[in-house]
This record gives C-alpha cells, structure tokens and sequence, in this order.
C-alpha cells in the first residue's frame, strides 16, 4: 500500500445529526473516526432557524448552533473532522476505498453513509430570496411559527398532502397548489386532504412568484389550463414536492430503492454491502426529522462496532 494512502477504521461520510451522532458513538468506543462534512458541513439544519422539537432543548435552539454543537461533542471524543466532499467510493471490500475531491486516498475498515437528503425546490428567484423568511421546506420543522396565518403548500404528494394536513391543524386556511388535475399523494392521503374543510385544493396551478417585502406577504400563481393569475395572501410558503438522497456516489455499490434511498436490513444499519452501514436521511423518506437522523446515526456505530469487532479490528 502507497504510504500517501490513509488507514481508517471508520470513516463516516455526512456531517448533519446522523453523521455527528455516529462520530460520537464511534470515537467512544476506540474507533478513531475521520468524519467528511461533504458540500453542506451540517447539513438541513444549516438552513433552518429554530428547532423547537429536538429533545433536550426546552427554549429551542437555533439549527447552525445546534450542528455546531454536534460537531463540539463529536470532536470532544476525537473524531478527525475534515471540510472537504468524498466523490468516489469502491465498496468491493473487504477494505473500502475511498477518495476526496481533492485526491486523496482513504482504506477503510467500515463506512457509515450519512450524507442525507435535500429538498427540491421550484427554482424560483423569489423563492430563493425568502428562503427562512416564509419559504420553508419542512412544515413540521416551521409550521408552528405560522399558526394563525393563511399559507400555501406547493406538490400533490404524500410529502405535500401530509405537510397541508399538519398545517391545517395550525392555520386557519390552507392553500395547495397542485400542478395537475389530480393528486399523486395516496388514495387515504388524497381523502384526508380533500375532506379537510380549511385545506383549499387549487388544481393546475402553479407558482411564478413570491411576493413580500422583509417578510412573505402573498404569492402570485396561474392557472396553466386557463392562464389567470391570482394573488394568495399567504405568509407562509411550503414546498413539497420532494427530496432528492445525497447518494450517487454509492450507486452501484450498495442497494437503493428507485428514488436513491439506500437500503437497509429492517431493524439495522446494515447495507448490502459488509462494513458499510446507512443511516439519517439517505436511507429514510418517511420520518426525516433530527432526532430519528441521530438515532440511526448512533445505530450505525454500534452496528460498524460490532462489525469491526468480529473481525479483530478492534
Ligand atoms: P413525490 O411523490 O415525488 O411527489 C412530488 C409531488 O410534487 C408531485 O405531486 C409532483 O407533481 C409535484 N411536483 C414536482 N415538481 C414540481 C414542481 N416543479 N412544481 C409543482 N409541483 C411539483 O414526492 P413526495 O411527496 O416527497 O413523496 C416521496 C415518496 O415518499 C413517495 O413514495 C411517498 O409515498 C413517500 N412518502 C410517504 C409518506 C407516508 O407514508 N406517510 C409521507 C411522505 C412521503 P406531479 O404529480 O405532477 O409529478
């Protein structure tokens, strides 16, 4: 082996709750972790601002401190913490292989995936300019800042039907804005949303602008059948028309439903690949939240340790 190459019992490839939380775990048990934060060093909770839900915090937090805060304790442990993106793997094993963007070489024992998901979003302008100052992602993450307030959702989905049911729970009316004549969200879904009195349904409609000052005030949307454009005096506006796993990378090398969720054994961690262990929003599209991105973390470590373990690794 060429000496420039760098030896690692466990690398873990993400730096949101799953990546920290597996770095944590992982330093305590000897593992000597080196950690790659990736393009997005914290991951979704960089662009959120408060987080009300995660256990622990009674007054919330702020997202960057809390990310902050991850990586403190996952340092304070020892875990080697480099700003820099993995864009190549080789999982034939039974050593991993591993290159950052800048050519580097890593052989390692075990790999825990942790590199999340991202939110699509519309592409509009507007949407960028009001990104956390009425334009959300995540209306379980924002939507109790809006109770009170008419807001919109954007998607026909399962994602969309769920996040315009929790709104309406919040607000008092509810615009979604559905770029069909149907829904794409499943039948109960579609009979959740369509029988909730104050979730509006507006269908072949979509956004071309969000309208405010500082804050949302309104967004103008159009009617792509009869071209008419009205203005919806909503201040808060939720896209939801799904997220896209950070996970090319591992293509070809580890199992992936279609949409490039990686799979895992129920229950586990485990990859169909030996040594490589998947955790938070890359292997999840169903609950996405911190707390269950941290819990699967911490699953991963205990997995890649006992893993390790029966190999005489460590
Ligand atoms: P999805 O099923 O891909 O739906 C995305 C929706 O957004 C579609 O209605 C799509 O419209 C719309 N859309 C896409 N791009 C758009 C754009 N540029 N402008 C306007 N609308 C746009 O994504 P998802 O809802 O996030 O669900 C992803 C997967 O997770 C699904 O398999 C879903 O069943 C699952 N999921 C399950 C649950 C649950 O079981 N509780 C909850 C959430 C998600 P078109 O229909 O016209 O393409």
């Amino acid at each position: 082996m060429s000496s420039d190459i760098k030896k690692v019992t466990c690398l873990i490839i993400g730096s949101g709750p799953a990546g920290y939380t597996a770095a944590v775990y992982a330093a305590r048990a000897n593992m000597n972790p080196v950690l790659y934060t990736g393009k997005e060093p914290g991951g979704q909770l960089m662009i959120t601002t408060d987080v009300e839900n995660y256990p622990g915090y009674p007054d919330g937090i702020m997202g960057p401190q809390m990310m902050e805060d991850f990586k403190k304790q996952a340092e304070r442990f020892g875990t080697e913490v480099n700003y820099e993106i993995i864009t190549k793997v080789d999982l034939t094993g039974p050593v991993h292989k591993a290159w950052t963007e800048s050519g580097e070489e890593f052989h390692a024992d075990s790999i825990v995936i942790a590199t999340g998901a991202s939110a699509k979003w519309l592409g509009l302008e507007s949407e960028q300019k009001f990104a956390n100052k009425g334009v959300s992602a995540c209306a379980v993450c924002d939507g109790f800042f809006y109770r009170g307030q008419e807001v919109a959702v954007v998607g026909g989905g399962d994602t969309a039907a769920e996040e315009a049911l929790y709104l309406s729970k919040l607000c008092p009316k509810v615009h979604l804005l559905v770029r069909r004549d149907e829904l794409r969200a499943s039948k109960i879904m579609q009979e959740r949303v369509l029988k909730t009195e104050n979730i509006l349904v507006h269908w072949n409609t979509e956004t071309e602008e969000v309208l405010g000052g500082e804050l949302v005030e309104g967004v103008r949307v159009f009617n792509n059948k009869t071209d008419e454009r009205t203005v919806l005096p909503v201040t808060g506006f939720f896209v939801a028309i799904g997220h896209k796993p950070n996970t090319d990378i591992f293509k070809g090398w580890v199992d992936m439903d279609d949409v490039g969720y990686i799979k895992t054994i129920p229950g586990t961690s485990k990859t169909n690949a030996e040594g490589v262990f998947a955790s938070g929003d890359a292997q999840d599209n169903v609950y996405r939240q911190a707390v269950t991105a941290a819990g699967t973390g911490c699953m991963a470590a205990l997995d890649a340790e006992r893993y390790l373990t029966e190999k005489g690794v460590i």
